[in-house]
This record gives structure tokens, C-alpha cells and sequence, in this order.
């Protein structure tokens, strides 16, 4: 065979995943200016909470006539367009991240330093968490009931809080000869605070300081630390990476990313058959419980008011039909190949930062255990959708097959009957305090996920 044969033989028949840029290159400016959105929407939502705050203010000035939504405890929201045919096509993300909770009695003194004992929240690296500059964001209910919400550590004025790491001088015995999984203790996870005191001669000056300064600005006392939510988060601004600004640090784009891309492409949709549905839940980073995670019911609530809209009774039958008709992606991200760890993956099976939206079949691990494993039929349709849309995606699974592994919302929306496949940009230091995607991953989300509500 000649050389140009085989050329063309290989190029008809491999099969090749491409870096993105060099598709984007007609439209690097539109996908730059995506970007700068996605950065300021990261900037303003760092909770759960700000999160629907944020997407609320957005669906008041974009909402068409056809819309609904529904809002779950301000945790949990479901944006609605109805299409006249059975089922709907979902896109569900999830709003918590990798964070740090303060404990319910969190204020204490030591050392003339006031402190919060805190309780970190998913699955972190504890050691990434010491001596970066940390905010406060959340909620207070005080005794009357009234709500106040914090958020401190954001305006360039503001103080910032730190858990302070130990000096690499005397660290040798308490930390660095052990493993790094024993070497962080959890209960040494403690935030500053805190450090003048009030008064010559009291005893705990410095915390009842912290406690008048909190009495003054919001009207707390110490018990009604018992009813508050505060989470600790990085504060950090998101930033370009690199000379050439490709990709994104922030915190939280697992999974605000593809928050953000849902509902950029509800949004835009200009077409949708089956009714389509942007749902952004909680508590996917510690096991989807609770009334706000993947297993409550709220998209039951959610499925009962779509038939209701659409002028049906809701019944045992009318419910099955509608789920079983209806196809999700599971919108995560995924663990993309680090330059300098590559042997965490296999190669061919691997997901690449710039290489497009990863769709991954099945999540899991070794075994394919606790994994929702999407059918050929749906993943064969899902393919064929991004490729009538001209979407750069990729395939890919996360690490070695016996080497770890990860679970997404994927499986408990599948355990409804529905069509479930894994779908989001792959990130460098995933669970980070500072993640980082890939601008044209970004925009080839948002692309992804407007073509399968458009289909
Ligand atoms: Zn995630």
C-alpha cells in the first residue's frame, strides 16, 4: 500500500481524541469571553447558598415565558422548560465542594490565640488547607430565628482567616517522617481567628474580644454558633494560568463548572423536544444523603410538577412512563492526566485537559463497583449528538482500573429508571483549594450540553 493510502486508512478508521485549541482557533475570542463569565460567576458563588443566590439573580433578567423553577431549602434548584414530548433531558451537577465546616461549638482560646475547631467536608488533602488565605461564608440563626448570613474574606479590605501550619524546624518528629495520611490531624485543622485581647485581667480575653467584635457587627452570642452553617473556602480570586491564559485556577469548579454550563445552555437553548431540565443539587461530595443530596426526593417534586404543567395527573403509572422515557448526563468532572503522575492512568483510557468534555460511560472502581454503567445504546446516541453538534469530546476513566476510582450522582439518578451517562470537562488538581480547567473544555461543555437539550 502506498504511504498516502495507509495515511488515509489510519485517518478513516483510528480513532483519535484532539486538543481543543486547535479546532478553536476560528473562535478563541468567543470561548476567552465565555470564560471571563464563567470567572465571574466562580468569583461570587463559593457555596451551595450563593450558588442558587447567583442562578436566581440570572433567572430573573433571562427567564422566558416558558420557564419555571423550583428551589429546594436554597440548596438544591430546578430550572424548567417544558417540550411537548414524553420524558425530559437532564442535566444534573452538584453545588457543594471540597470544603472546610466549623464545628457547632467551634470558639476556643489557646495560647492567647483565639480559634475555630472546624470539621473539613468531602474528600480533601488536608495538608493543601494550612497557611492559605481562607474566608467565612454562611449562615447564622439566632435565637429569635432570624437569619444572618457571613461573608468575610472576600473584599480586598477584608481580614482573611489561616490555619497555621508548623515551622519546618521543629515539623520533623510531628509531621514529616510520617505518611502524609497520618501526618494531618484533623483536630489541629484550627482557624485563626483571633489574637487581641479584650482586657488587662479577664481570663479568655481574646475569645470574649472575638465574641463582642461578632456580638457588635451581628447580634450573636456564643450558642448560636449551634445553629449556624459556616463554611470555611479559599480566598482566593479565580485567575488565568500560563503566559498564553488557557486555562483557569479557582476553587470549586468541581463541579460549579458544569453548574455554570447547564444552565449557559438552558439559557440558550433555541429548541427542545422532551422537556429539559437544569437541576443543581448538594451533598454529592459526601455520599448524595440528606433532603439536598442526589437521594431526596425533591426531583420527584421536581417530575410531579413537570406532568402537572403539562396538564397530566401524577400517578404511579404517569411517573415510570415519564422517567423511563427520560435521559440524563450527569454533569462532573473528571480527574484529567497531571503531566508529572501520568502512571495513575492507563494512557488510552485517560481523559486530557483541552482535550473536550469527557463522557465516562461508568464511574466506580476496581470491579466496576458502586458504578452507574451507561448502556451502548444511550452512550452510542449521546456520541452521535456531539458529533452532528461538532463537540470536541472525549472518553475517559478515572485512574488505573485497580488504582482508586470516584462516584458522581450518576447512580442514584439511574436507579429512577433513567438513561445516565457521566459527562463534564476533566480537571487538573481536582479537590484542590485551587482547581484548574481548560478554557476551551469550558466552552466545549457548554456546547455539549446545549446540543443534547437542543436534540
Ligand atoms: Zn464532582
Amino acid at each position: 500500500m502506498s504511504k498516502k493510502k495507509m495515511e488515509e486508512l489510519s485517518k478513516k478508521l483510528k480513532y483519535e481524541n484532539k486538543n481543543g485549541w486547535k479546532a478553536s482557533h476560528a473562535y478563541t475570542d468567543k470561548v476567552f469571553r465565555f470564560a471571563e463569565r464563567y470567572k465571574e460567576f466562580l468569583g461570587k458563588c463559593k457555596t451551595e447558598r450563593e450558588t442558587i443566590e447567583q442562578v436566581l439573580t440570572e433567572l430573573d433578567k433571562k427567564k422566558n415565558n416558558k420557564d419555571f423553577f423550583l428551589i429546594n431549602r436554597g440548596k438544591n434548584i430546578a430550572i424548567v422548560r417544558l417540550g411537548k414530548e414524553n420524558g425530559m433531558k437532564l442535566i444534573a451537577s452538584h453545588i457543594d465542594a471540597p470544603r472546610i465546616d466549623i464545628k457547632q461549638n467551634p470558639l476556643f482560646e489557646e495560647t492567647e490565640i483565639a480559634l475555630f475547631h472546624t470539621h473539613y467536608y468531602g474528600g480533601i488533602k488536608k495538608y493543601q488547607w494550612f497557611n492559605i488565605p481562607l474566608a467565612l461564608h454562611g449562615v447564622i440563626v439566632k435565637e429569635n430565628l432570624e437569619k444572618i448570613t457571613v461573608n468575610i474574606g472576600e473584599n480586598e479590605d477584608d481580614p482573611v482567616f489561616i490555619i497555621p501550619d508548623l515551622l519546618p524546624h521543629l515539623s520533623h518528629n510531628v509531621i514529616d517522617e510520617k505518611k502524609v495520611k497520618e501526618a494531618f490531624d484533623a483536630e489541629k485543622m484550627n482557624l485563626i481567628v483571633g489574637s487581641i485581647p479584650i482586657d488587662k485581667e479577664e481570663k479568655e480575653a481574646v475569645k470574649l474580644h472575638v465574641l463582642n467584635i461578632l456580638y457588635e457587627k451581628y447580634g450573636i452570642k456564643e450558642e448560636d454558633f449551634i445553629s449556624a452553617e459556616l463554611e470555611i473556602v479559599p480566598a482566593m480570586k479565580p485567575k488565568d494560568v500560563g503566559f498564553d491564559r488557557g486555562f483557569i485556577a479557582a476553587y470549586a469548579q468541581d463541579d460549579r463548572i458544569c453548574a455554570f454550563c447547564s444552565k449557559e445552555a438552558f439559557f440558550d437553548a433555541a429548541k427542545n423536544s422532551k422537556t429539559i431540565v437544569a437541576l443543581m443539587i448538594d451533598k454529592e461530595e459526601i455520599g448524595s444523603d440528606g433532603n439536598t443530596g442526589a437521594k431526596s426526593r425533591f426531583l420527584m417534586d421536581v417530575i410531579i410538577k413537570i406532568l402537572k404543567a403539562k396538564g397530566k395527573e401524577a400517578t404511579l403509572e404517569s411517573v415510570g412512563e415519564f422517567l423511563s422515557s427520560s435521559e440524563v448526563l450527569s454533569a462532573d468532572v473528571n480527574g484529567a492526566v497531571n503531566p508529572m503522575y501520568k502512571d495513575v492512568h492507563e494512557k488510552d483510557n485517560a481523559s486530557y485537559i483541552n482535550h473536550g468534555v469527557v463522557m465516562t460511560k461508568f464511574t466506580g472502581h476496581g470491579g466496576k463497583y458502586m458504578a452507574n454503567d451507561a448502556s451502548a445504546e444511550f452512550v452510542g446516541k449521546i456520541r452521535k449528538i456531539f458529533n452532528d453538534a461538532d463537540v470536541n469530546w472525549q472518553t475517559g476513566e478515572l485512574g488505573k482500573v485497580d488504582e482508586g476510582g470516584g462516584g458522581t450522582i450518576a447512580k442514584y439518578l439511574a436507579s429512577w429508571n433513567m438513561d445516565v451517562i457521566d459527562c463534564g470537562p476533566a480537571l487538573l488538581s481536582m479537590h484542590s483549594p485551587y482547581e484548574i480547567s481548560s478554557k476551551t473544555d469550558l466552552f466545549e461543555t457548554y456546547k455539549a450540553y446545549k446540543a443534547f437539550f437542543e436534540e
